[in-house]
């Protein structure tokens, strides 16, 4: 089979921890975002090992989420290589306002970098000897911004476009406007002559139009009911806790998630009431739930906190807001239930009174 990629660029496709990272290795090396902090060594060795002994001279980072520039920091350290980021965050990264940046609200980690030049839709690159576009990409983060090659008709997606769906739309938690910007994105990329994609994570493929396809289905199911982004958003930002640390104890879980103002803005959106019925009818169904459950609340004690909890979105921010029910039974409630979904997709399991990655 031919290679997808042109000779000059290289895909380092590296999981969900980390983003996938782009190389270019032609006259001038650069790279397309850096991983999570935690694999900044590898994301390291990776580089380091491709380039074999030639610097890296650019960086660039489709957007400023902990897994696309947490090896910012280490990169800048080795190579001092000259960076680019969205032109939207750069006072903030100048600053390192981690309020404003979105590593304290997503309870993730990002080691301090800084930056030369800036991103912004319009501009053209030349990135392995070819020309890109740079185009914006809100939605998922209002600051993402694409590039794409129209000579090769090869596109890098960032969280914008994967095979199967897109990032989380972090905007509606905060209640902004993301899936407006979404739709806007795919049609944006509908638009252009998009042969081959490299996404964010997973693998690089060609059949742009089937993604699209599919992702369009996931946004029309999503916006209809908002709090099926909320819901997405907390089990993705507990799966990503979990891929962090491997191992968490079930006891630890509440807590870790009151920990995570994203989980707190999700919960607003979220029916916490029907969430434990559901819950309590798994008890029912399922051994594993039942034996999650079992760690933490019986099930009347489940339906006697839905009760409190109430059934609307708003009475649960209310509730929470006077305190008026205990803040770590409605996230006993919350943890258990993205337990169990966790388990059901087969992303975790449990050892020992531990949540495990799989
Ligand atoms: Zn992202």
């Amino acid at each position: 089979m031919a290679p997808l990629l042109p000779a000059s660029m290289r895909l380092f496709e590296r999981g969900w921890l980390s983003a996938n990272n782009v190389l270019f290795t032609g006259e001038e090396t650069a790279l397309v975002d850096s991983g999570y902090l935690t694999h900044a060594p590898q994301t390291l060795a990776l580089v380091r090992h491709a380039l074999g002994g030639r610097p890296l001279q650019r960086l660039l980072n489709t957007h400023l989420h902990s897994d696309h520039c947490g090896g910012n920091a280490a990169l800048q350290a080795t190579y001092g290589c000259h960076t680019a980021i969205p032109q939207a965050e750069a006072a903030k990264v100048a600053a390192w306002d981690e309020a404003a940046l979105s590593f304290r609200a997503t309870g993730q980690q990002c080691a301090r970098f800084g930056f030369d030049a800036l991103l912004a839709p319009g501009q053209r690159l030349e990135l392995g000897g070819m020309l890109w576009e740079v185009l914006g990409a809100p939605g998922h983060d209002p600051h993402a911004v694409l590039l794409f090659c129209p000579q090769e008709g090869i596109l890098i997606a960032g969280d914008a476009l994967w095979e199967n769906g897109f990032g989380v739309i972090f905007p509606e938690l905060e209640g902004e406007s993301g899936f407006i910007e979404t739709r806007a994105t795919l049609d944006l990329i509908g638009s252009l002559d998009a042969r081959l994609v490299i996404p964010g994570h997973g693998r690089l493929f060609t059949d742009v139009a089937g993604a699209l396809q599919r992702a369009y289905s996931r946004l029309d199911y999503l916006s209809a009911k908002p709090q099926r982004n909320a819901e997405n958003a907390v089990k993705v930002l507990v799966k990503f806790l979990l891929l962090e640390r491997q191992r968490i104890a079930l006891a630890d879980l509440p807590g870790l998630m009151a920990a995570i103002p994203v989980v707190r803005n999700a919960m607003g959106q979220m029916d916490i009431a029907s969430l434990a019925q559901e819950q309590a009818l798994a008890e029912r169904v399922g051994s594993e739930a039942a034996h999650l459950t079992s760690q933490g609340m019986s099930e009347t004690a489940l339906q006697t906190q839905a009760r409190k909890v109430g059934g609307s979105p708003a009475h649960v921010s209310n509730a929470l807001v006077h305190a008026a029910v205990p803040i770590h039974s409605t996230y006993t409630t919350l943890s258990t239930w993205a337990v169990a979904s966790l388990i059901r997709a087969q992303a975790a399991r449990i050892e020992d009174n531990f949540l495990l990655d799989q």
